[in-house]
């Protein structure tokens, strides 16, 4: 799937909007982007073969972009057009399989057991239910964490940009990770993102710590501040990729 996505400049101030909203900015400006994606891919690109011969090969999407295909009314026919379009091939390819190995009735029991060539069948059968490739919404998921990361880390020493991440909800740890193993970046930068990171991770734990011990028997009656939502912050923060079944973030 092929659209110009996020650009270098634009990412800049988007990045800079993101970090001031909660959780991760990163989750939030690919969310944003695959979502773009999808609207312009049904609108622009679903006559083009080649994408719909990606669509085939995966089998159609993982279950997280599945559900963002389907939200929204306006999404809905494209993506029965592309679901018949996988479930033809599946079909037709399944249709030839049973044919080439099964003419007669179904098997008996015993034949069933011993018979390789209904093993055979089984193997050719899940061979062409299995994906050839990965999800292309996956894929063009990675390319865009790829542009905001490196956006990210390459002005992480600017003054504005650099205060706006200590004063956000940092990285989920996934994009945590995939920011530090990054090729082709200056690794002081990616040290300086380390230091910011810890720094709100610090934060995090103090206030998980403080939820706990107000939840412990006794303390009930105490007003919770910041740390009453530090669970569900918490939880986003270590699973990372937060998307809605209706697509939001
Ligand atoms: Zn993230
Ligand atoms: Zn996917």
């Amino acid at each position: 799937m092929h659209n110009p996505g996020r650009d270098y400049r634009t990412t800049y101030t988007d990045l800079l909007q993101a970090l001031t909203q909660p959780d991760c900015a990163v989750c939030r400006l690919v969310n944003q982007a695959v979502r773009q994606h999808v609207d312009v891919f049904l609108y622009e690109q679903l006559l083009v073969l080649e994408r719909r011969a990606e669509i085939r090969a995966a089998r159609g999407f993982c279950s997280i972009h599945s559900a963002m295909l389907i939200a929204g009314h306006g999404r809905m026919l494209g993506a029965a057009t592309l679901y018949q379009d996988v479930l033809n091939d599946v079909m037709r390819q399944l249709e030839g399989a049973v044919r080439t190995v099964s003419p007669g009735a179904a098997p008996s029991r015993l034949q069933r057991m011993f018979s390789i060539g209904w093993r055979g069948i089984l193997r050719k059968v899940a061979r062409i239910v299995r994906p050839q490739r990965a999800c292309p919404l996956c894929e063009y998921e990675r390319r865009q964490e790829t542009v905001v990361l490196r956006a990210l880390l390459n002005d992480i020493y600017d003054p504005i940009l650099g205060a706006a991440f200590e004063r956000s909800a940092g990285l989920c740890l996934p994009h945590f990770q995939m920011a530090l193993l990054l090729p082709d970046v200056a690794t002081d930068h990616q040290l300086r993102l380390v230091e910011l990171e810890r720094g709100i991770l610090s934060t995090l734990k103090a206030e998980l710590e403080a939820y706990i011990a107000k939840r412990n028997a006794g303390r009930e009656a105490e007003p919770m501040g910041a740390e009453a939502t530090a669970p569900a912050r918490a939880g986003r923060l270590l699973a990372g990729r937060i998307v809605h079944s209706d697509g939001r973030l």
